[in-house]
């Protein structure tokens, strides 16, 4: 009776680990986003498994029969389409309900596209947000942009293709264009590409060749370190002075 948080490949087929595959051998059942996706990567793992479908939008009724069946002794893996169940894809509400139903839960780590792309940006890792998609309606992404405007960490954004240059439109009205950004696209496949830019700069990279906004996109931004920076030390002795002399 264990769950199995199994990571697979992002693109690149060969980026699964021996224990992943060993695992998807072994288990009773693998509950899958997509359960005709999933079927092309076991059969070319040459993996016959029972499949089991789990998306976003039947998950917490399923997650009940899932419980029942780990409940019965059958092991189970979890797998999304691509990368990290759970990392914007299903699989919360089945891992809570584990948790609370006292079922063994055992990650089985390998790609995920926000740390690949993070990995390789240049941009601070030490700490770090990560945002997931931002709100599809340009109003909604605006207020959010806003509310990381003094965010010191670097932080990581998936987008889709038909997002991608409206994202970045609202980023250089929120933040203004000198902000550096590292677009990873693609990672893994063939046509992976790491660019770094300023906001502006990545806009108009993108506006000069349309292919370059196909894709699946990791956005990485440095984080607002320029609050502490800015605030000039004699200025803040001279604030002090000032402060003494108040009543
Ligand atoms: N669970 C996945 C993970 O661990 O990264 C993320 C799934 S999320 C539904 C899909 C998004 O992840 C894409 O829209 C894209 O932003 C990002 N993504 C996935 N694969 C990618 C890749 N090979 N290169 C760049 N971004 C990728």
């Amino acid at each position: 009776m264990t769950l199995y948080i199994v990571a697979t490949p992002i693109g690149n087929l060969e980026d699964i680990t021996l224990r992943a595959i060993n695992t998807l051998k072994q288990v009773d059942l693998i509950a899958a986003e997509d359960t005709r996706h999933s079927g092309l990567l076991l059969q070319h793992l040459a993996i016959k498994a029972k499949l089991f479908a789990l998306h976003d939008h039947n998950e917490q009724e399923k997650s009940q029969l899932l419980i029942e069946k780990l409940k019965s002794g059958l092991s189970i893996a979890l797998i999304s389409d691509a990368g990290t169940p759970l990392i914007n894809d299903p699989g919360y509400h089945l891992v809570k309900a584990c948790r609370e139903n006292n079922i063994n839960v055992v990650p089985i780590p390998g790609a995920c596209a926000a740390i690949a792309a993070l990995s390789a940006s240049g941009l601070p890792s030490d700490k770090f947000s990560y945002e997931g998609f931002l709100p599809a309606k340009t109003k909604a992404r605006q207020d959010y942009l806003t509310t990381l405007l003094d965010e010191p960490r670097t932080m990581i954004f998936y987008e889709s293709t038909h997002r991608l240059l409206d994202t970045l439109q609202d980023m250089q009205t929120i933040w203004g264009s000198d902000k550096q950004i590292v677009l990873a696209k693609e990672l893994t496949k063939t046509w992976e590409t790491i660019v770094n830019f300023s906001i502006l700069d990545l806009i108009n990279w993108l506006q000069e060749d349309s292919n370059r906004q196909k894709g699946e996109f990791v956005l990485i931004v440095e984080g607002n370190n320029k609050t502490a920076d800015a605030i000039d030390p004699k200025a803040i002795n001279t604030l002090k002075l000032l402060l003494k002399e108040l009543p």
